[in-house]
């Protein structure tokens, strides 16, 4: 029997959303763009999933540009700010990092505290000190230790400096998370995947007022009020509107019960001596990190992973990758916890039972590891 524990590199398709997408990959095969009937029902489609995506963030619909994902919804946002300064955290994605690497003409780093948290006002201050920065980009949550960065408040100090603000939701989407007016952002990534839609369809969210200073991703047919030029994947789509719709509906009681499962999972993994949390403060509801001294993360995974239960170290954009995660370095986690650490990410559809199997698998394998 085999138990997924690693919700937070992906996610299986709800039953609703794979309906969704069967059905309108067989029965709606029209251009949106066409003007006859075909293509007007594309179009509906599409429409009624843009207003899906603006309900769960809160959002006009025409505020939604849909992307292939996450990544490529990132470094659209960081394209914006091509050739300038941009102010971003050591701890975002590799979507963020290599992007403004790539792009700014100046990278400046908010480092987190050692529970994984960046500081609003550093990043204040780092605006006070530098006021050509052009864009702040913050994560709401962190992939690797789940932990929930203040957004607003960053937010707030980009406007106040004048900068543009984006934020990587890629982790808190689907999740109760508060929406883009409350949290104030000018740009918003958002992965499908994550949330029991399919891979290969994400949206950003580019608020009006920054409308007409993004740029086109690519040029032709002038789709996505002419950002995303390109003919429209509908089914793919209609099933993240219906990812959304779900996630709206279901949201506050998947997030309770998981966060439950969660902290009866940690609690008792945490009595295994040499265990340490990694992240402190707000997290996501299924995100654990945990690290167990005189153990190797990778070896607990591969073990674990002998024994039908699949956990992550790191995030799974590490896999096969020796490198010491760079969440975990920039939160100066000591030696024997980074690399030590697994995380466990658990989701909508895991059980009671697999909380406990997991738990159980894993407090295994650490006793094996140490030998
Ligand atoms: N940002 C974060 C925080 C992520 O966790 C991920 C995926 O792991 C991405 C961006 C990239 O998203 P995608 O896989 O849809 O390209």
């Amino acid at each position: 029997m085999k138990t997924y524990a690693d919700y937070a590199a992906t996610t299986p398709l709800s039953e609703r959303v794979f309906d969704t997408l069967c059905r309108t990959s067989r029965e709606v095969f029209g251009n949106p763009s066409s003007a006859h009937s075909f293509g007007r029902d594309a179009a509906d489609v599409v429409s009624r999933a843009r207003e899906q995506t603006a309900a769960l963030l809160g959002c006009d619909p025409d505020e939604i540009v849909f992307t292939s994902g996450g990544t490529e919804a990132d470094n659209h946002a960081l394209r914006c700010a091509a050739g300038m300064p941009v102010l971003t955290s050591a701890i975002e994605h590799p979507a963020v990092l290599n992007a403004a690497r790539a792009m700014a003409s100046r990278v400046y780093f908010a480092e987190p505290d050692s529970g994984g948290c960046v500081s609003a006002e550093e990043i204040a201050h780092i605006l006070r000190g530098a006021p050509e920065i052009a864009m702040v980009s913050l994560m709401y949550a962190n992939n690797e230790t789940g932990v929930i960065q203040p957004v607003r408040e960053a937010a707030d100090a980009a406007h106040a400096a004048g900068a543009l603000f984006h934020c990587d939701a890629v982790q808190g989407t689907g999740h109760v998370m508060p929406d883009v007016r409350t949290l104030d952002c000018d740009l918003l990534s958002v992965s499908g995947h994550k949330f029991h839609a399919p891979k290969g369809i994400g949206a950003l969210y580019v608020n009006r007022r920054t409308a007409g200073r993004v740029p086109p991703f690519h040029y032709g047919g002038g789709q996505e009020h002419g950002l995303r030029s390109g003919t429209l994947p509908v089914p793919l789509i209609a099933a993240f509107g219906e990812a959304c719709a779900e996630a709206l509906e279901r949201r506050d009681d998947d997030d309770r019960r998981i966060r439950c499962l969660r902290d009866r999972m940690a609690d008792e993994l945490l009595t295994i001596p040499g265990s340490r949390r990694i992240g402190q403060g707000r997290t996501m509801p299924g995100i654990l990190n945990i690290a167990f001294e005189g153990t190797y993360g990778e070896n607990l995974m591969l073990l674990c992973d002998l024994r039908g239960v699949s956990l992550s170290t790191g995030s799974a954009c590490h896999a096969g990758d020796d490198t010491p995660s760079h969440v975990l370095t920039a939160m100066r986690v000591p030696e024997e916890y980074r690399t030590s650490s697994v995380r466990i990410s658990i989701g909508r559809y895991t059980t009671d039972e697999e909380a406990e199997r997991i738990t159980e698998t894993l407090r295994d394998c650490v006793m094996l590891a140490r030998g």
